[in-house]
């Protein structure tokens, strides 16, 4: 993907090339294909033209249905938590912008991407080609149920939180296959949860704190005007301000 909207010299690329050094190399990424993978695609080109100027800022940005576009070093931690290589079938749950479904492209063999919001998921496909990335397919669909026409996945990597990991995602991975997703305790606070799956058993560790948008579904939580009746009646979490991934 080098030279697609920039060149070395251009100021994409400067500030690129920052946000690698600063944001992921010194805070501790050290997989070498995905820190390349980081460096060459164009962020900017999977934002709105209004936060453009700041697409390699060390922040989600909003984009399009009230979603956003993770902070690169959460895209950046979760493709290296989930272990992909050059050979691995990946399964992402939830395009939104198509940045991170790019990313992994580079680094793996094949990705399959879902996305709830069909205006998104056609967004993503425009700026998947643009970019020139041909090994990921974008479906609409409810995530929270896989993709088992497409199975088995080497890892499956969710970019939204639900109240737990679905038990059709780890249905859907090869032995020794991992689950990188965020999920909402019942306190609110979300961590990120690196699982393996082998021998029928699922190993679950926490990875970090983290603050994602909600993972909606039938395996999910319910769609938003039931869901902010519901945290308006159970505490302090609100979506609105909390989640920012
Ligand atoms: N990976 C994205 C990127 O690089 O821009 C970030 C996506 S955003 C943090 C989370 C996305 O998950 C949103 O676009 C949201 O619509 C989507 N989403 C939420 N629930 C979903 C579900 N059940 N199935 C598919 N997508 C879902």
């Amino acid at each position: 993907m080098p030279g697609v909207g920039d060149d070395a010299t251009d100021e994409y690329a400067v500030a690129r090339a920052g946000m690698v050094e600063h944001q992921l190399r010194r805070r501790g990424l050290r997989d070498r294909r995905v820190l390349e993978a980081m460096g060459r695609v164009p962020r900017h080109l999977f934002v709105p033209e209004a936060v453009r100027h700041v697409a390699y800022d060390d922040r989600p940005l909003p984009i399009a249905d009230g979603q956003t576009i993770s902070q690169p070093y959460i895209v950046a931690v979760m493709i290296e938590l989930a272990g992909v290589t050059s050979r691995s079938r990946v399964l992402e749950i939830g395009t939104g912008s198509g940045y991170a479904a790019a990313v992994l492209a580079a680094v793996a063999g094949e990705v399959v991407s879902i996305e709830r919001h069909p205006g998104l998921a056609a967004a993503a496909r425009a700026a998947l080609e643009a970019t020139g990335v041909r090994n990921v397919a974008v479906f609409v669909g409810d995530g929270t149920r896989g993709f088992p026409d497409r199975a088995p996945f080497d890892a499956i990597i969710a970019t939204a939180a639900g109240p737990r990991i679905p038990s059709s995602w780890a249905e859907q991975l090869v032995q020794g296959g991992r689950i990188v997703a965020p999920v909402e305790r019942d306190d609110g606070h979300q961590e990120l949860v690196r699982a393996v799956v082998s021998a029928g058993t699922v190993r679950e560790e926490v990875a970090l704190p983290v603050a994602f948008v909600p993972l909606i579904g039938a395996d999910g939580f319910p769609d938003p005007p039931a869901r902010r009746a519901q945290t308006s009646r159970t505490g302090p979490a609100s979506m609105g301000t909390r989640n920012n991934e």
